[in-house]
């Protein structure tokens, strides 16, 4: 069993509850420096350590907080690894999903085995696969045909581009 943190344990900071959620600061590439901006502020790091971009605490277009760990008050478990994908307030796609979904979609573009077809479904698959749409089943098995066509190399490059952005339930679906 792993080593429950601090937090994990109970939502107590300096004498005073904390209740729902905390705030997360992200980098811009999506790198998460910390789920516990709001009750540990002394985790918030202006540039991230892992990649040297700035870091945000809240959605760009409508300034609520980015969600981080969700104090429960009962049930803990272990803090969020990944950074969420669109804002939960005005469904913005975050800066680190749109760059993921463009470098994706650069790889696509500079893929030879592709049409100019392909591409363009590949963009569409991309998205639906991304919001989780009713479309995303379709999505999935369309860009499973695209990427057999691709080879292993386009297959791999997409993963690793892709790892954060994707749930795992389509991650599965597509590269088992
Ligand atoms: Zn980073
Ligand atoms: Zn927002």
């Amino acid at each position: 069993m792993p080593l429950m943190s601090p937090e994990s344990r109970f939502g107590r900071f300096g004498g005073r509850e904390w209740h729902g959620y905390d705030t997360a600061q992200v980098c811009l590439n999506g790198h998460v420096i910390t789920q516990f901006a709001g009750t540990r502020p002394e985790r918030l790091k202006k540039f991230c350590d892992k990649c040297g971009a700035e870091t945000i605490i809240a959605c760009p277009k409508c300034s609520k907080s980015i969600q981080g760990y969700h104090h429960t008050g009962s049930v803990h478990g272990p803090p969020r690894k990944e950074a969420p994908a669109f804002c939960h307030e005005s469904g913005t796609a975050f800066p680190w999903t749109e760059a993921q979904i463009a470098a994706a979609q650069r790889l696509a573009d500079e893929t030879a085995e592709f049409t100019p077809e392909d591409r363009e479904q590949f963009r569409q698959s991309l998205n639906d696969m991304v919001k989780q749409t009713p479309s995303t089943p379709l999505a999935v098995n369309r860009s499973k045909k695209l990427l057999l066509k691709g080879g292993r190399l386009v297959s791999d490059g997409l993963r690793d581009i892709l790892v954060d952005v994707l749930s795992e339930a389509v991650k599965k679906q597509i590269w088992g």
